[in-house]
């Protein structure tokens, strides 16, 4: 296990300016109240928190994720209440415990339809704040490392669930390595003959690839030589499930598979790529079509690197990607990457609108799971929205209660907005003013010089601004005492 100062040491390597004393309050707090209990894999509870926080470090999360990520199970397994929690660590890290907590109430059973839409709502519902999710993916990550010590049944219930569920949202969330992690994980449980076989297989086959590898990263670095471009060169491996479910696709054996290498040039800047990129193509024949530039079109989930796959001296393929540091800090931990620059004020504004359309598309895909079925009554949680988030046709994203009009929306982008509203646009569609907004509409609203706020608006809206701004306008008009 990590010790707490050498946990502490990792948090002020990148943050070196926050005091790390809530971390050793944290410690000692998880330590104490799971004082009494063991992992299955007979080792003291706390492992797991710290397991869960040494991740959470790993992808660079802010304090108060850390915190929360040793305390994650505080209030679900032990007496901990929310006022101890709050008491002790203030809101911001209770907040985040009991968002956990929350998504821990629910267990899925099946991968049927309705599991999946209780999922998206539960995400909706704590979109308002990602930490809790990545915390939730890290005590994940932990629960599947440590697997092996529970029933066959259990083993196969959770691994499931981490592929169908976990593993594609670490995926959204842009966070690479710990999809394949996970997926990897999951199927030495889901299909232990064959990730057995496969496995020995890569086993005696790796030997050959590296000395492949070896030989296609000297002759890149031969003709690198003498260009001052700063450049790492990474060797890539594919994973063991993504190997099989191209087999699977391709319906061939492992031995028929032709996988090209793998090799990535890091460097500092986006004029360093390009500039790989030209000596590459220099040297090198480029397997035609093979170009892509994601770095002036990113992919949707925002991956940006240069990729071309060219013919190495010996007559290999090699798939090459060209990428700066931070685009590759930001393809292996996603929106953790982006989250961590909340501290810096100058930055924050610079990775705001990255983190809109993290929210943006995150929203659209939970959207896309289309599932017929209602959420479930039974559910007697409190993690049915009392929040929507609505976006302006610029994409600023505003935060209303549940049951939220164009009217209140008018009124949070700006009071003379709300005061001259005549009409709402919704998705493209013209809507009545009293039309509950969902989270991911797009409002755009129509005002008109000289129109004022009626007073059956006060009927119409759900927020207390709205209302008092038109309470306002009305009582100095006269129209109402
Ligand atoms: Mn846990």
């Amino acid at each position: 296990m990590t010790e707490l100062k050498d946990l502490v040491g990792k948090f002020n390597s990148y943050s070196p300016h926050v005091d790390p004393t809530a971390l050793e309050l944290a410690w000692s707090f998880a330590d104490k109240a799971h004082a009494n209990q063991s992992r299955a894999s007979g080792d003291h509870y706390l492992t797991h928190c710290v397991a869960v926080a040494d991740s959470l470090i790993e992808w660079r999360m802010d304090l108060p994720t850390v915190c929360a990520g040793l305390l994650h199970d505080t209030i679900e397994d032990t007496p901990t209440t929310e006022a101890q929690l709050r008491a002790e660590f203030g809101e911001e890290i209770a907040m985040l415990v009991m968002g956990v907590t929350k998504l821990d109430a629910l267990k899925f059973e099946s991968r049927d339809e309705a599991q999946a839409e209780n999922w998206r709502k539960m995400l909706l519902a704590t979109a308002q704040d990602i930490r809790v999710i990545i915390v939730k993916l890290a005590d994940r990550l932990h629960n599947m490392k440590t697997l092996n010590f529970l029933k066959r049944e259990k083993q196969e219930r959770i691994a499931a669930e981490t592929m169908a569920l976990y593993a594609p949202l670490a995926h959204r969330l842009g966070m690479f390595g710990l999809k394949s992690e996970l997926e990897d994980l999951s199927f030495a449980y889901l299909h232990p003959e064959e990730y057995a076989e496969l496995a020995k297989k890569v086993g005696d086959k790796r030997a050959e690839n590296e000395r492949q590898l070896a030989a296609a990263k000297a002759a890149i670095e031969k003709v690198l030589e003498g260009t001052n471009i700063p450049c790492r060169i990474l060797a890539r491996t594919k994973t063991l499930w993504s190997t099989y479910k191209k087999m699977e696709r391709q319906e061939k054996s492992f031995e028929d598979i032709q996988d090209a290498l793998g090799i990535r040039l890091i460097t500092d800047t986006v004029a360093n790529c390009y500039a790989l990129l030209g000596i590459i193509h220099t040297h090198f024949k480029p397997v035609a079509g093979s170009f892509t530039d994601y770095i002036s079109t990113p992919k949707l989930n925002l991956y940006r690197s240069l990729h071309t796959t060219i013919m190495s001296p010996t007559g290999e393929l090699v798939e090459i990607q060209i990428r700066t540091e931070e685009m590759h800090r930001s393809s292996e931990y996603g929106i953790a990457a982006h989250w961590r620059y909340k501290h810096g004020e100058a930055a924050k504004d610079v990775h705001m609108e990255e983190k809109l359309n993290w929210l943006r598309q995150w929203i659209e895909w939970l959207q896309d799971l289309n599932s017929p079925r209602e959420f479930l009554d039974s559910l007697k949680t409190d993690l049915e929205f009392n929040q929507v988030f609505v976006f302006t046709p610029a994409g600023e994203v505003k935060v209303l209660p549940a049951g939220a009009t164009p009217l209140d929306f008018a009124y949070a982008v700006h009071t003379e907005i709300g005061e001259s509203c005549v009409g709402a646009i919704v998705n493209n569609k013209m809507v009545r003013l009293d039309h509950p907004l969902k989270s991911g509409d797009i409002c755009r609203i129509n005002t008109k010089k000289g129109s004022t706020p009626k007073k059956d608006w006060l009927n119409l809206v759900k927020t207390a601004r709205a209302r008092s701004k038109i309470r306002h306008y009305l009582r100095e008009q006269g129209i109402v005492e």
